[in-house]
């Protein structure tokens, strides 16, 4: 975590500079800002991928041809959903969430993007919120699509079932070989169009669909701004790179946004 240069001041007022006489501010985020809330990134040390092994790329069509079974897996002491579960009961927002809620709060974000299935943007208390993968504290109908907070999802028998329409039920968080549920496709791509400042935080964003809403923005003529503790393929593209942890660089960034506001 020492590897960053100290932050430039003139970097800090250039990005805020951008966001403030930005028309329509989104964000994207990723692992990178949950860090510092104790939610290790899946494939890193200690994350949930490296102990338990990588998910299947077909995971999506493995559950879909044997529900139940694919619950019982994941719901197993050894499995990775309840580990997953116990250390986002752990977890709580950062500086770094609470700076975004503060620029939401302030009506200057419109819209947070994310990647991350960790819930920690609306424990922040961030409103408009895409996950782009799922929310792992959520419960969704394969039919109608559907969401049900997973403490009110009974378990007992498996595969639950949607209480409205009767299908089958799933974890929310998006798994490999599915599709991005469309509402909450539709809403990132409608936001992007939109966009004309992107402000990615904590994500080297190379995974699509995610990896082209700020291409989208960029190509549109609108501003990257990246806050990320290494270079990222986002880099040459950034209006401003702003080199740090999203904990110590977005309340650092917001607090000038905000000061300079007429
Ligand atoms: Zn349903």
């Amino acid at each position: 975590m020492s590897d960053a240069p100290p932050l430039a001041s003139d970097d800090l007022d250039h990005a805020a500079q951008l966001v403030r006489r930005a028309r329509y501010v989104i964000a994207l985020t990723g692992a990178g800002m949950s860090v510092e809330s104790g939610i290790p990134p899946f494939r890193g040390p200690g994350g949930l991928w490296t102990k338990h092994g990588e998910p299947p790329m077909n995971g999506y069509q493995r559950f879909l041809a044997d529900p139940a079974k694919a619950w019982r897996e994941r719901l197993s002491p050894q499995g990775p959903m309840r580990e997953l579960w116990t250390t986002l009961a752990a977890a709580r927002p950062n500086p770094g969430h609470l700076a975004l809620t503060q620029l939401e709060a302030a009506g200057v974000l419109r819209c947070l993007i994310t990647q991350n299935v960790d819930n920690l943007h609306r424990a922040a208390g961030t409103r408009e919120v895409a996950e782009i993968h799922g929310n792992a504290t959520l419960i969704r109908c394969i039919g109608c699509v559907r969401r049900f907070e997973r403490d009110a999802v009974r378990l007992d028998v498996l595969p639950p079932r949607c209480p409205e329409c009767g299908d089958v039920l799933k974890s929310d968080t998006v798994s490999f070989g599915e599709p991005i549920p469309p509402d909450v496709l539709a809403r990132c791509l409608d936001e992007a169009e939109r966009a004309d400042c992107v402000l990615v935080a904590g994500t080297s964003a190379t995974v699509y669909p995610a990896a082209q809403l700020p291409l989208d923005v960029r190509g549109r003529g609108g501003d990257l701004v990246e806050v990320n503790l290494y270079e990222t393929e986002l880099t040459p593209l950034a209006a401003v790179s702003l080199r740090g942890t999203s904990a110590t660089v977005l309340p650092a960034l917001v607090e000038r946004i905000l000061a300079g506001r007429v």
